[in-house]
């Protein structure tokens, strides 16, 4: 018996949702996919929000995105915050799951081929150091050094740095969600040359109000960065973080 078919018996793969049997590793069962809501048809071009309409209909924003400046080029979401989404995201960021990063990582770079040009350079949204020993490990670097695997691009994952702790986002307005991170984020010194003149992929978690993609691009966008485009796990779609039942992640 080889190796790989012995670790197989004794671990068979499971769904990465529910832990039930399934036919192959970083998969998920039926019941789990169908209830997992991957964004597919027509989206935003800003954001990745998915939109009613046919694909074919050439580059749409949503309201969002018409009625908000966003200072970066284009977007895209791998997932609507919903569902075995919202679950599997959780279970990314506080319950220990990092062996998710890998297929989340995949359904990224899936989203984000659309958008992904030769010579861009794949970057995280950073954490503040208290948040890091907390959470363990920054998710969102995780996700782009994937994303970064799957393209090619190359990753430079200490490209932002987040100098003080933002109180959260939780139960704030549109307004109130840019005012608090206006400023947050700066480009690391001894790291900005290599993403200068460039285009840069900023890679997040979850975009809610799109408050720190645009603070991260507007601070790299002043250090010389050619342009940013935005690639996010899962988007919080807009009518769920105006009036929110339950508390909705940062962003
Ligand atoms: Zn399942
Ligand atoms: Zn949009």
């Amino acid at each position: 018996m080889r190796l790989q078919d012995l670790v197989r018996a004794i671990y068979p793969p499971r769904c990465l949702c529910c832990e039930a049997p399934v036919e192959q590793d970083f998969a998920l069962c039926g019941p789990c996919w169908r209830d997992t809501p991957f964004v597919a048809g027509l989206v935003c071009d800003t954001c990745g929000q998915p939109l009613p309409g046919q694909e074919e209909s050439g580059l749409v924003q949503c309201d969002d995105c018409l009625r908000i400046a966003r200072p970066w080029a284009r977007g895209r979401a791998a997932l609507v915050y919903g569902g075995n989404a919202r679950r599997m995201i959780l279970q990314f960021k506080h319950g220990d799951r990092l062996d998710l990063a890998r297929p989340l990582g995949d359904w990224l770079a899936r989203a984000a081929a659309p958008i992904l040009q030769p010579g861009m350079v794949v970057a995280p949204i950073p954490l503040h150091w208290l948040r890091l020993l907390k959470r363990r490990a920054n998710q969102s670097a995780l996700l782009a050094a994937r994303v970064a695997r799957v393209t090619g691009l190359p990753h430079v994952p200490d490209l932002l740095v987040r100098d003080r702790a933002t109180p959260s986002q939780e139960g704030r307005g549109r307004d109130a969600r840019f005012a608090n991170l206006a400023g947050a984020l700066r480009p690391h010194p001894r790291r900005i040359a290599q993403a200068r003149g460039r285009h840069v992929l900023l890679v997040d978690d979850v975009m809610t109000s799109g408050a720190t993609l645009a603070a991260a691009a507007d601070a790299l966008r002043g250090a010389g960065v050619a342009d940013v485009s935005v690639l996010v796990l899962a988007r919080v779609p807009h009518e769920r973080w105006v009036t929110p039942d339950r508390p909705l992640p940062t962003g």
